[in-house]
């Protein structure tokens, strides 16, 4: 199985560049999706954010209030890590049952759609690594557009991130998403075909089919010799 980690910054492009991948039929776990889940009300990551957070972050229904809580943890970096450390180890199995659920299909090539994944260290599972980047001007004007926020909390919210020219530094293969829709599908072009290629031996041994034929291999192996001892 062939995991690629689609990753960027805020407003960078990432969520485009995996709606293109989906709408070309690839499979995707969704990091945001699982972290949604992971807080979703009477869960254990629920109930470890109300017990540090208290009830003010909760609506009335009793789910959390994520637009207040965004508020706190982008504007104070203490409460920010706190948060990070207290999901992480829930989020981290809620990809892997993801990425598990999709091997147990066949699924050969995964996308796996995660903003954090230098610092949740999960590049260490993925390859090839594809970071979406886009100049810093375009970057502001993107976020401040889609969210409807001012340019003070826009910067705020890319300067708590890890830098983007950082991940670019760190990636496999780079995505400039600072130009049109247009530019931007020509490279997927480019990158669909490249992580669209045959797996190599490695990746087929992870996948689902891999395995069984070396199961079968093996079991092949183990009964010619079973019968040649019986000749003997
Ligand atoms: P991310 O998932 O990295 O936070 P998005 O994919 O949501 O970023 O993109 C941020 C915003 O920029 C969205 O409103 C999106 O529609 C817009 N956008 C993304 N790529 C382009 C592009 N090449 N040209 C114009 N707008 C874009």
């Amino acid at each position: 199985m062939r995991i690629v980690g689609l990753t960027g910054g805020i407003a960078s492009g990432k969520s485009t560049v995996s709606n293109l991948f989906r709408s070309n039929g690839l499979p995707i776990v969704d990091a945001d999706l699982v972290a949604r889940d992971v807080v979703r009300k009477g869960s254990g990551g629920w109930k470890k954010v109300v017990k540090a957070f208290g009830d003010d972050i909760l609506l009335e229904n009793g789910e959390i209030d994520r637009a207040h809580l965004g508020q706190i943890v982008f504007s104070d970096p203490e409460k920010r890590q706190l948060l990070n450390r207290l999901l992480a180890p829930y989020i981290s199995s809620g990809i892997f049952w993801e990425i598990l659920k999709l091997w147990i299909k066949g699924s050969k090539v995964i996308i796996l759609d995660i903003p954090l994944l230098f610092e949740a260290k999960m590049d260490r599972w993925t390859a090839p690594i594809i970071v979406v980047w886009v100049d810093p001007e375009t970057q502001l004007q993107r976020l401040m557009a889609r969210d409807g926020i001012s340019e003070e909390q826009a910067t705020n919210r890319i300067n708590a991130q890890t830098s983007l020219d950082w991940k670019r530094s760190k990636a496999d293969i780079v995505i400039d998403n600072s130009g049109t829709m247009d530019e931007t599908k020509l490279q997927f072009e480019e990158v669909l075909s490249q992580v669209s290629q045959p797996l190599a031996w490695k990746e087929f041994a992870f996948s689902r089919d891999g395995l069984f034929w070396i199961l079968a291999s093996v079991t092949v192996g183990v009964l010619a010799v079973q019968k040649n001892l019986s000749c003997m």
